[in-house]
């Protein structure tokens, strides 16, 4: 309530939820994405419920982006209590075809822009007498399919990023910790142009011990949970939020 909150890649997916999940709570939340269109839409989306959110334009891999990202949220609201590094891509190919480039591009969006979000907003949260940092990492940290080298490498380095960070950020009140979601449906939560109704069989839903394939609400109630302080005690920590799959046995 009355909080600011910055979610990156809050256009689509998962941060689109969160974003509309924290401005139902009475949060002003600023909007970080490379994507305009979605941006400004999940923006217009939560003024037009009565709420509070700033689109700012950001590629999170870019230093330039990240600074005015931030300058642009302290101008608007004055302070910063929570980070969501959202923003997250994955590549294709596999080791033997796919150019370094994209391997760059991954660690850059994904484990660079998560430390750099983290730089740049640390000091406005120092100043305000603390905050909430929530990194978004995968299940694909700790298990994989094949060809996802860099998106996994990504993802473990949020890992250990997060517990890094919140050592170093503890001693101004910071909490940071790390969400790995499994598989999550997002094709109801694209941009209106883009969104579609999801494709699920009764074996994707089965196959999970909780007996369905993840939300977007689900994510972002775990977010919302990690900054309340309900959770005051817990920092440093990877909340798996993935209905089971990370924990069955599998024997064919
Ligand atoms: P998505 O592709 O639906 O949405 C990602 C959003 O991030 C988009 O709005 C996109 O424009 C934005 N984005 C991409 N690159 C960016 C950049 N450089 N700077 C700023 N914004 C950028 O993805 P999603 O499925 O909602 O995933 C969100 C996060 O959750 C990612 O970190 C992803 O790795 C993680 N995750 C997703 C799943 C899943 O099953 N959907 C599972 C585990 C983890």
């Amino acid at each position: 309530n009355g909080k600011v909150v910055i979610v990156t890649g809050g256009g689509q997916g998962i941060g689109r939820c969160i974003a509309r999940t924290f401005a139902e709570k009475g949060a002003k939340v600023v909007i970080a994405d490379i994507d305009d269109e979605a941006g400004i839409e999940n923006e217009e989306y939560i003024k037009s419920k009565g709420g509070d959110s700033l689109f700012v334009h950001t590629d999170v891999s870019l230093e330039e982006d990240v600074k005015n990202m931030v300058d642009k949220t302290i101008k608007a609201y004055g302070k910063i209590d929570i980070l969501i590094n959202n923003a997250g891509i994955g590549a294709g190919g596999t080791i033997y075809t796919r150019p370094m480039e994209e391997w760059d591009r991954v660690i850059n969006v994904n484990l660079r822009g998560t430390y750099m979000c983290s730089k740049y907003v640390a000091p406005h949260m120092r100043d305000n007498g603390g905050g909430v940092i929530i990194n978004i990492a995968s299940t694909r940290a700790f298990m994989s399919e094949p060809h996802t080298e860099p998106y996994s490498a990504s993802k473990g380095g949020i890992i250990a990023l997060t517990h890094s960070l919140a050592i170093s950020l503890s001693y101004d009140k910071i909490r940071v910790n790390s969400i790995s979601p499994g598989w999550i449906e997002v094709s109801e939560w694209k941009k209106s142009r883009e969104a579609k109704k999801p494709q699920l069989t009764e074996e994707d839903h089965l196959q999970h011990p909780a007996g369905r394939v993840g939300k977007p609400e689900d994510v972002a109630n775990a977010c919302l949970f990690l900054c309340s302080e309900e959770a005051s005690f817990i920092t440093g920590a990877n909340l798996i939020v993935d209905g089971g799959m990370t924990v069955k046995m599998i024997y064919v």
